[in-house]
């Protein structure tokens, strides 16, 4: 953990989007397969319930506060994170990275056919980075293996895993050994975002840390996700409490 905070049992590590990506170029200099998630609320309050994912967050070696409500969390803890570091600006911090070293990406998750709209949209983007494969998130647990092998053999140093959580975790965790890439990045619904499929809120709602209410707006049908930002908060009151 990065001089982190324990919320709700979860080590969240203190870094600023700068730091973030500055420790992702460590990673991509090693021989491991680095495992990065960005819990927000409602991640946290899944892991609560689920002990195996709770380890599994635990096990990541870059564990960011994606979501305003981990930002507010971490107050009760007596270590205030230090900024929100929203996981598709990391995701897009990563790519500038690969597009200047020249790494090649993976990206698997989503519908049929988004994963290549958002390879499509990230070789527009960028003239070096090299994408080096893609596949949709929907897939029966006896082909995860040959799904690994597909993704090495593609040699990626990057995997984007747009499964949705906790899929994408218990994914990247469960296969961490065998993965030959440098980064295992967990991306929710960021594949879907690239592909122009999902809009992301303005600048103004996203610095407000009104992005959640900006998308419930949108998509109404997202209520029953975020009334659960305020039950993971009171959670966290409870929790830093005990402690
Ligand atoms: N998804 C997938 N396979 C599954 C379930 C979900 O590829 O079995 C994809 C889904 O198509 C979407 C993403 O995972 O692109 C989940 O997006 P969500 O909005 O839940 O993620 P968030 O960004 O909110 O964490």
């Amino acid at each position: 953990m990065n001089g982190g905070v324990e919320v709700v049992g979860i080590k969240i590590d203190n870094v600023n989007m700068d730091e973030a990506a500055a420790l992702m170029e460590e990673f991509l200099e090693t021989d491991r397969c680095s495992m990065v998630f960005t819990p927000n609320s409602e991640i946290l309050l899944t892991a609560v319930r689920d002990r195996e994912f709770e380890s599994i967050l635990n096990s990541g070696h870059l564990v960011v506060p994606d979501g305003i409500g981990v930002v507010i969390a971490s107050r009760f803890y007596g270590t205030p994170v230090k900024e929100r570091v929203a996981g598709f600006d990391l995701m897009m911090r990563l790519m500038d990275m690969a597009d200047s070293r020249g790494n090649s990406v993976y990206l698997l998750g989503g519908r049929e056919g988004v994963a290549e709209e958002a390879a499509i949209k990230l070789t527009e983007s960028y003239g070096n980075l090299r994408i080096a494969g893609t596949r949709n998130g929907y897939f029966e647990e006896d082909s995860e293996n040959n799904i690994v092998n597909e993704i090495n053999n593609s040699k990626a140093d990057i995997l984007l895993a747009a499964l949705g959580a906790p899929k994408q975790e218990k994914f990247i965790y469960k296969h961490s050994d065998k993965l030959k890439v440098k980064i295992a990045m967990g991306v929710g619904g960021s594949l879907d975002v690239l592909a122009g499929k999902v809009k992301r809120a303005p600048e103004f709602y996203q610095k407000a840390g009104l992005e959640w209410f900006y998308r419930l707006v949108k998509e109404p049908r997202r209520i029953i996700r975020v009334l659960r930002i305020p039950k993971f908060i009171a959670l966290a009151f409870y929790d830093a409490k005990l402690k």
